[in-house]
């Protein structure tokens, strides 16, 4: 083979492979001849510029002509500093495509000298570089933003050892949100554990480990100390990296979550509070959408419906009522999708039928992105009592008003409104359907002389400091006949918290008829007066006469007495035994009188002048008249029962017990030894003392007589006497104020009682 032909065939063999190779690495060769100072480009470069293959005729000239024009000089001094220095030559320069474009190349090349330096020629290879420009930009200012993302983030991004969970990497935002420096923080393996809050230590801790080698991706809050020793809130949000089962690196997030934690703790009290709000709420809460699905409700529904809190999520508003009442229940509701709003009185029925008289208010809202109906309702059973008890009362003031023979007025203050009862009817004869009441009215039917009293007396009621609220007055109304009636008018003023009287109710008696029997008895009373007035004068002049009488008959007694005498001294043997009988009559007689006027006289002295009072011992005062008693009389027995110490008139005292114990003796059986008790019981207001004998007793149909002057009941000559011992002792009992009067039977004994009022 022809050596030429080889070294040609080698040749195109060798351009050939020089060829694609250039075309699979965008690759140009040159070559730069310094014995022949010329420049040859390969097809590469040619293709790389943009031009076709051998386009034109490379020179020195060209080659630089398509350098980048801010890299020519560079790029010619690198080439001298080669050739002078002989350092490698390696540059990155610009070149221009034939299109105007640019493209960034590498040069290499390699420089043959001869055996004495001088350089022969230097061949280099252009790799475009273009691409992997545009990507290093690419990645820098990706770099560049997730640089920026990790300084600004306020979170920490870390890395950590799976296996160790010993950080390899914490960004600077560290020191930012703990205070701590990058470096503190690597500085011990467990620098991270020791700085978490002791209660949530423990969790996270084991959290992380275990969803790390459960290979999931995982989040968790805790408490982290900082430097400053103030808690944070971080969330820690970890990605696990992983190969065939084992994870092998952790890469996260730690964010600072104090504020949402804050927030989100005082939105849960927020919550908290609303919650309790809706469930200490008395009334009854609900919410549910337009299909009648209950979203929220609280306690109250359950506890006045009787269903459970499951029931009720199943159930729809309407199943709350029953019959008619679900159909109004439904149109309020239709009303609130409606119009925004409703009200509604209505009953709910609990599930065991219990019904309640409920007002329901209820709104439109959106909430949940759904139209719902919000609202609420009030068990108003109480307030339907107390209207239904308003109406009863009112009732019931209607049929008193008709029922009572008073004229009930009522003045409504406020609307200065005055009601009549329908007793201004039946009272004063005033056409109620005709009559329009007022308050002027009613002044001007009130009598011209009690007017400005009864006006005066109101007005002072009315004023608010006034603490009367009763009012109780009498005067004159007029009649609708025009006459006037005595009324008495009672009224209740009834006032608000600042003492502004807001109604008067009262009612009005017609007293005539007692006033006028007022007036009669005044009159009575006036001529009784008269009447006692004349009675005592007469009394006293009774008296007075008795005393004159008596004492002046004293003396025509006494000389017919001893002229009887001297007449029988003088001619008693001259006169024969009748007249000597006669005589002894007269003198018997004119004793006897004698004797009457001293009782008479007596009598009427009684209590005259005997207003002392003293202390009296009665037994010992009792005994003293016995003893005297008895002297003259024949002796009996006297028991004295336990008799008490009191405070009397003693001459009255005297003439009651002298006159009964002389009596009790005067009227004792003859055949039966005497036997008298005096005995004392103490009364609340008197002493009761009474005197039993066992003497011949006295017939009921005598026990009033006795007492009365002169009646006697035996004859002169049986028992002798003049009837007023008795007079004389009832008239000192009624003296010191007591009474007295006698049990007695035939022959059994009589018991005289007396009473006299104790003094203190
Ligand atoms: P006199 O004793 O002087 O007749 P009195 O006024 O003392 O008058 O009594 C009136 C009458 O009452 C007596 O006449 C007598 O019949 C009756 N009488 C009074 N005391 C007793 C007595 N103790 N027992 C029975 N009869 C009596």
């Amino acid at each position: 083979m022809n050596p030429d032909k080889n070294i040609e065939l080698m040749t195109s063999s060798t351009n050939r492979l020089l060829k694609n190779m250039e075309a699979l690495t965008s690759s140009g060769t040159w070559e730069l001849n310094f014995q022949t100072n010329t420049l040859t480009w390969s097809e590469g470069v040619f293709l790389m510029l943009g031009y076709e293959p051998n386009e034109f005729q490379v020179n020195f000239e060209t080659g630089v002509s398509v350098i980048h024009p801010e890299d020519r000089e560079r790029a010619l001094a690198h080439m001298n500093e080669v050739l002078v220095n002989n350092i490698d030559y390696y540059i990155k320069k610009r070149l221009i495509k034939k299109d105007g474009r640019i493209i960034h190349v590498v040069s290499k090349a390699n420089l043959e000298r001869d055996e004495y330096g001088k350089p022969i020629y230097m061949i280099g290879v252009f790799q475009d570089i273009t691409e992997f420009i545009k990507t290093k930009k690419k990645l820098k200012k990706s770099k560049k933003v997730t640089e920026i993302l990790i300084e600004n983030i306020d979170g920490i991004f870390w890395e950590a050892d799976a296996e160790t969970f010993q950080f390899t990497y914490v960004s600077p935002q560290v020191k930012k949100i703990t205070g701590y420096s990058q470096k503190e923080w690597m500085s011990s393996p467990s620098f991270w554990m020791d700085h978490i809050h002791p209660e949530d230590r423990d969790f996270s801790v084991n959290y992380f480990h275990s969803e790390t080698k459960g290979l999931k991706d995982h989040k968790f809050d805790y408490r982290f100390k900082k430097k400053d020793g103030t808690y944070i809130w971080l969330n820690n949000r970890v990605n696990v990296m992983h190969q065939e089962g084992v994870p092998l690196k952790l890469a996260g997030l730690m964010v600072d979550i104090s504020n949402e934690k804050e927030l989100s703790a005082t939105l849960n009290d927020e919550l908290r509070l609303k919650q309790n709000f809706l469930k200490t709420l008395p009334s009854v809460f609900y919410l549910f959408d337009e299909s009648g699905k209950f979203l929220i409700w609280n306690n109250q529904l359950e506890t006045v419906s009787e269903y459970s809190g499951e029931e009720i999520g199943q159930m729809h508003p309407l199943d709350f009522f029953l019959g008619k009442e679900k159909e109004t229940v439904h149109h309020h509701i239709q009303k609130v999708l409606e119009h925004g709003h409703s009200e509604l009185e209505t009953k709910l029925a609990s599930k065991s039928g219990k019904v309640t008289p409920f007002i329901f208010t209820a709104s439109k809202i959106n909430y949940q992105g759904k139209t719902c109906v919000f609202g609420t309702g009030v068990d108003i059973s109480e307030i339907t009592a107390s209207k239904n008890l308003l109406s009863e009362s009112y009732e019931r003031f209607e049929f008193l008003a008709k029922a009572t023979n008073d004229a009930i007025w009522d003045f409504d203050v406020v609307n200065n409104s005055l009601f009549w009862a329908d007793g201004f009817h039946s009272l004063f004869g005033y056409d109620l359907s005709q009559t329009q009441p007022s308050l002027d009215l009613l002044i001007s039917l009130i009598h011209p002389e009690d007017r400005e009293r009864i006006v005066s007396m109101i007005t002072a009621y009315f004023n608010p400091k006034c603490e009367q609220n009763k009012w109780l007055e009498e005067y004159r109304f007029k009649k609708a006949d025009g006459t006037y009636a005595y009324v008495m008018d009672k009224a209740l003023f009834i006032r608000d918290i600042n003492g502004q009287v807001t109604r008067v109710v009262g009612s009005m008696q017609d007293i005539s008829p007692r006033k006028e029997y007022e007036k009669s008895l005044q009159k009575l009373n006036e001529e009784l007066e008269a009447k006692v007035k004349a009675l005592a004068i007469s009394n006293l002049e009774l008296e007075q006469f008795a005393f004159v009488a008596s004492h002046d008959l004293q003396e025509p007694l006494r000389m017919i007495s001893s002229f009887m005498g001297l007449l029988k001294r003088k001619y008693g043997d001259k006169l024969d035994e009748k007249a000597d009988q006669y005589i002894q009559f007269a003198i018997g007689g004119a004793k006897r009188m004698q004797r009457i006027i001293l009782e008479l006289l007596e009598l009427s002295r009684i209590g005259r002048n005997e207003t002392d009072l003293e202390v009296v011992q009665t037994e010992a005062f009792v005994n003293e008249i016995i003893e005297g008693l008895a002297l003259k009389n024949r002796k009996g027995k006297f028991i004295l029962d336990a008799l008490p110490e009191i405070k009397t008139n003693k001459a009255l005292l005297q003439h009651i017990f002298l006159n009964l114990i002389s009596n009790a003796v005067k009227y004792a059986k003859k055949d039966l030894p005497l036997e008298v008790k005096i005995s004392a019981e103490e009364l609340k207001d008197h002493w009761k003392f009474s005197v039993k004998d066992n003497g011949i007793g006295i017939d009921k149909e005598y026990f009033e007589k006795i007492f009365v002057i002169f009646q006697r009941i035996h004859k002169d000559s049986e028992y002798d006497g003049t009837g007023i011992g008795l007079s004389i002792v009832k008239k000192a009992v009624e003296k010191l104020e007591g009474e007295i009067w006698v049990e007695s039977e035939i022959d059994q004994g009589s018991t005289f009682f007396f009473t006299i009022k104790k003094i203190a």
